[in-house]
């Protein structure tokens, strides 16, 4: 079998799909995207097709080592992303070839379901309260939600009051009866990330994300060494050689890599046993589209430490497409209460509508992330 094209689709509401052919017939999907920054994912996919076009797509291995190392130059979220969404299509490629879902290929299952939690509230954590109801009544019991508005360098105790305010409610409203993790999105800064961290902790959330910045890494075990609350971070990381670090420093309970920026299901698959070793449980990042989801439960399902999956259904991120939109056979994602279930079809198992990803990639907007300031002027974290 040969690779003979690869065609790229941007799509609202920020994606990007991958469709991978074959002379075979075989085609495989992938969802190499960084959110924000589609075009750029895209242009790098092109530029490393000439490592791609006549080549078996069977020897994944080669091929992942070839598009990493081939360049001088190598990691970082454009050219990772790349890469991710190209592996993922090439497992999609070698589980329909042989006819078995790809998680049989990397072992077999090691669970009959995944947690999946849902995110709740949007941008700033407002009406969580009315959004939890709204979603326990579709079965989740596990959220997360941002922690905070943007914080300043050294913030008010009225701020702190007020982030601590929402996640009070929460508490009283429900009880025990839900969980919740709380992004702190990196929008804080490593001062007031203490002063936070203390503050939440009677109201014991399950974990807390990005407490500082990925650029502040080193912040993570002294953070960790403050709380007993599970810190959680890794969207932002890119490689086994960038998550190798953070595991060896210590800090992190919950490494959050990306299936479609960390390099794929191979490097990930990888991570994922990085991480056992270290003890650090596994939660793959993914508030992107059906795609990136199945690369994600592929390794979940054969990964022991992996606790939840994060799912973007309903997402405030989604503005002009849901999750499962492009998606045929949207039966195979329903959910088991809170649970994921293995995906059933040969390949990543999801069978997209191309004819209505094409229609769609012909208006697919430019996202971009918001652009916050502070109070005086100065550029704050999203
Ligand atoms: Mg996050």
């Amino acid at each position: 079998m040969k690779i003979t094209k690869l065609t790229t689709y941007r799509l609202a509401p920020r994606w990007m799909f991958l469709k991978v052919d074959t002379d075979e017939g075989i085609s495989g999907w992938g969802e190499p995207v960084i959110e924000g920054r589609a075009r750029s994912v895209e242009a790098a996919v092109h530029e490393l097709s000439e490592y791609l076009i006549g080549q078996d797509p069977a020897r994944i291995n080669d091929i992942w080592q070839t598009l990493y190392r081939g360049g001088f130059y190598r990691g970082g979220p454009i050219l990772m992303s790349a890469i991710s969404g190209i592996d993922q299509a090439l497992w999609d490629i070698k589980g329909k070839a042989l006819g078995v879902p790809v998680y049989q290929l990397l072992g077999g299952l090691v669970r009959d379901k995944i947690k999946a939690y849902s995110w709740v509230g949007g941008d700033r954590p407002a009406e969580v309260i009315e959004g939890i109801r709204k979603l326990q009544g579709i079965g989740f019991d596990t959220f997360k939600l941002n922690g905070c508005e943007e914080m300043g360098l050294i913030d008010s105790s009225r701020k702190i009051d007020a982030t601590v305010a929402v996640v009070a409610q929460i508490r009283e409203a429900f009880g025990n009866s839900i969980e919740f993790g709380l992004d702190f999105h990196g929008r804080v800064n490593a001062p007031m990330a203490k002063v936070l961290i203390k503050e939440l902790e009677p109201y014991r959330p399950l974990f807390i994300e990005e407490p500082v910045l990925a650029e502040q890494a080193e912040y993570y075990p002294r953070l960790a060494a403050q709380t007993h609350i599970p810190i959680a971070a890794g969207e932002r990381m890119y490689s086994r050689f960038e998550f190798k670090r953070v595991l060896e420093q210590g800090g992190l309970a919950i490494l959050q890599p990306d299936l479609s920026h960390a390099g794929g299901i191979t490097e990930c698959y990888k991570i994922a046993a990085m991480a056992e070793a270290y003890d650090v449980t596994l939660a793959p990042h993914c508030p992107l589209g059906p795609i990136a989801l199945a690369a994600c439960l592929h390794v979940d399902f054969v990964s022991r430490n992996a606790v939840f999956q994060e799912q973007s259904m309903g997402i405030h991120y989604n503005q002009g497409a849901e999750l499962l939109d492009y998606v045929v056979n949207k039966e195979d994602f329903s959910m088991e209460g809170a649970f994921f279930l293995p995906p059933s079809k040969p390949g990543l198992g999801v069978v997209i509508n191309e004819e209505l990803v094409i229609e769609r990639s012909k208006q697919a907007p430019d996202w971009r992330n918001p652009v916050w300031r502070y109070e005086d002027g100065s550029v704050a974290e999203w």
